[in-house]
């Protein structure tokens, strides 16, 4: 079994719904048996596009790395994601592979830690709150470490707004 840190991020169509879909669909991989808080982000990359709400969960599980990587992008395309968009643009759901143990793997499809995973607040500021004393097997440093790194002014806390069907109405 294998501890997986996996980053969503949404920026079309219901952001928190489409992060709580994504999640749902995650536990058919496996355990999730942590969720990161959300967080509102300012569009890394192409920046005239919706703000993105992005989040990082803890998955065990049986799966291999490529078998994961296969399942997360079923799962986005499920999700009605535009496979033919821009790189960076507008998506309905996003799963990035950020840990899977201590792995480190660089192959034509995957790499392991994710690559980019060092320069982006928005991952990074989810992770530690799940993960901030772990070591990035390649870099040797601490998320925290990595975290303290980079500029986290555009990553704010959000808050999900959730309705319970049998809410008493005033
Ligand atoms: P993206 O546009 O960010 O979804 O990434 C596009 C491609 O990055 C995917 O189709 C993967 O083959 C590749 N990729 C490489 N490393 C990773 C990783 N750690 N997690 C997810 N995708 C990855």
């Amino acid at each position: 079994m294998a501890t997986v840190f996996i980053a969503l991020g949404s920026n079309l169509g219901d952001r928190s719904a489409n992060l709580a879909a994504a999640i749902g669909r995650l536990g058919d991989l496996g355990l999730v048996t942590r969720v990161s808080p959300v967080y509102e982000t300012e569009p890394w990359g192409i920046t005239a596009q919706p703000r993105f709400l992005n989040q990082v969960v803890e998955l065990q599980t049986d799966l291999p790395p490529h078998t994961l990587l296969r399942h997360l992008k079923a799962i986005e395309t499920a999700m009605g994601r535009e496979m033919a968009g821009p790189r960076y643009g507008p998506r309905s759901i996003d799963l990035d592979i950020l840990f899977y143990d201590d792995l480190v793997l660089t192959s034509y499809t995957l790499t392991v830690p994710h690559p980019r995973l060092c320069e982006r607040a928005f991952v990074l500021v989810p992770l530690a709150d799940l993960a901030a004393d772990r070591v990035h097997p390649r870099l040797g440093l601490t998320v925290r470490e990595l975290l303290a790194r980079v500029d986290r002014s555009g990553v704010q806390r959000f808050n999900v707004q959730t309705f319970s069907s049998n809410a008493s109405t005033l």
